[in-house]
């Protein structure tokens, strides 16, 4: 939680301009008191149900992230098979662990089978194979697609009709087929409409449609709804009322258990929702250039460690911790890539001097793990905040990281 007292930033007592003395910029900063308080109220959000909080680790996944959110009780939701491995070296169990991939081969399917960990189908082709390999051995869980569009920026909407993602509610015939011809066992039923949802209407329609296509499945042991929980990006942003929201689909998760005949276990996996807000990004401005057009901030990062703003056109609210007290000024901000890599037009900053901290907010999800090497620069520092003391979780990169996989030919060496 990021608090002002006079003209100074703190997060839980840590004064935030030390922390860029101690660790130098670009740097990333993440409150473990928010991330943990994010999980508990999602976790008790839901009365009356049996749930299960699956977090999606590749929103941020330094081990001691996913340490923090396993001691609060969380499993995880991994889409690779390196996740998978992040996981279990993080000290989760693999019934802890649910792995929902697109597009992998079976081959990397059959390694997270031997890793013991619960498998998300989400095609027919790979059912098909892994019905073939091992029949009823190991149940699991089929992702389907609803079709239900949840709004939000067109790269982020995966429940419509042109979607990548999950199986067809309307191929259910193909998929019984598969079934009876292969013996393969169904624990679970799994959606993911999108990374936005706005209200509870649109999640119970989806749901709705799980709920009918479960009389098909007389095995389930758990409904999977993926995530989608919005967070405030900007003041004024429309976000998930959770409480709200867990109210009505517990209700009606409640009446499908009825109905169904058995009670299910309700997992989510949320990413963003638990660490976003309570990241922080923090830059340097190197140079205050006027053009013709604008006033630019040059800040000592880009796109290179901070995608959103140019992948997903996303919105980083930044202010200026270093003078706090300065008169607002137009400035558009960007980074230092040679790309037109721009964090935010026309922002209203407390006047920038070269030298200033910028601070970015909601960095904690997709920031760091969207980072890369792109023009040769390290890739960022992070710090965990707990119990008011700074850790050191991430060393901020070195030549030597550019290099460790570098092949170098003899022949061609000077
Ligand atoms: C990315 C992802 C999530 C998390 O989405 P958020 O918007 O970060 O909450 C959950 N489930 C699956 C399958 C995902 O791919």
């Amino acid at each position: 939680m990021l608090v002002r007292e006079g003209n100074d930033f703190f997060v839980r007592g840590v004064r935030l301009l030390d922390l860029c003395e101690q660790f130098d910029t670009p740097l990333y900063i993440y409150d473990g008191h928010s991330i943990v308080d994010q999980y508990n109220r999602l976790a008790q959000a839901f009365p009356g149900v049996k749930l299960k909080l699956k977090y999606a680790c590749k929103a941020l996944n330094n081990v001691n992230i996913l340490r923090l959110l396993r001691g609060a009780g969380s499993g995880l939701d991994t889409v690779s098979i390196q996740e998978v491995h992040l996981g279990l070296r993080a000290g989760f169990t693999p019934d802890q662990i649910i792995f929902t991939p697109n597009g992998v081969s079976i081959d990397e399917i059959l390694s997270a089978v031997d890793l013991g960990v619960q498998i998300n189908i989400d095609n027919i082709s790979i059912l098909e194979q892994f019905g073939h390999r091992l029949g009823s051995r190991v149940p699991v869980c089929l992702r389907l697609n609803p079709h239900i569009v949840a709004g939000g920026n067109k790269n982020i909407q995966t429940g419509h009709i042109d979607s990548k993602f999950g199986i067809s509610i309307h191929q259910l015939r193909h998929v019984q087929r598969v079934l009876q011809s292969t013996g393969v066992v169904v624990n679970g039923l799994h959606m993911h409409t999108g990374s936005d949802i706005l209200d509870a209407g649109v999640f119970l329609r989806a749901a709705e449609l799980l709920f009918d296509a479960a009389a098909q499945f007389p095995d389930l042991t758990f409904m999977d709804f993926g995530s989608g929980f919005k967070v405030a990006y900007k003041e004024g942003d429309v976000v998930t009322n959770i409480e709200q929201l867990g109210a009505e689909v517990s209700a009606a998760f409640q009446e499908f258990c009825e109905s169904y005949g058995r009670e299910l276990e309700l997992w989510f996996e949320p990413g963003k929702f638990i660490v976003s807000e309570a990241g922080y990004f923090l830059v340097r401005a190197n140079v205050i250039k006027h053009t013709t057009a604008t006033v630019f901030i040059g800040v000592d990062s880009g796109q290179n460690h901070l995608l959103r703003p140019m992948f997903y056109d996303a919105y980083h609210e930044i202010l200026n911790i270093s003078y706090p007290q300065g008169i607002e000024r137009i400035y558009t901000v960007v980074g230092n890539i040679c790309e037109t890599d721009t964090f935010g037009w026309d922002r209203r900053i407390n006047e920038v001097n070269e030298g200033d901290i910028l601070l970015f907010k909601n960095a904690g999800a997709y920031g760091f793990t969207m980072s890369s090497n792109y023009n040769a620069r390290f890739r960022p520092a992070e710090v965990l905040i707990w119990e008011g003391q700074a850790h050191l979780i991430r060393k901020r990169e070195t030549l030597e990281d550019l290099v460790r996989n570098e092949v170098e030919l003899d022949f061609l060496r000077p």
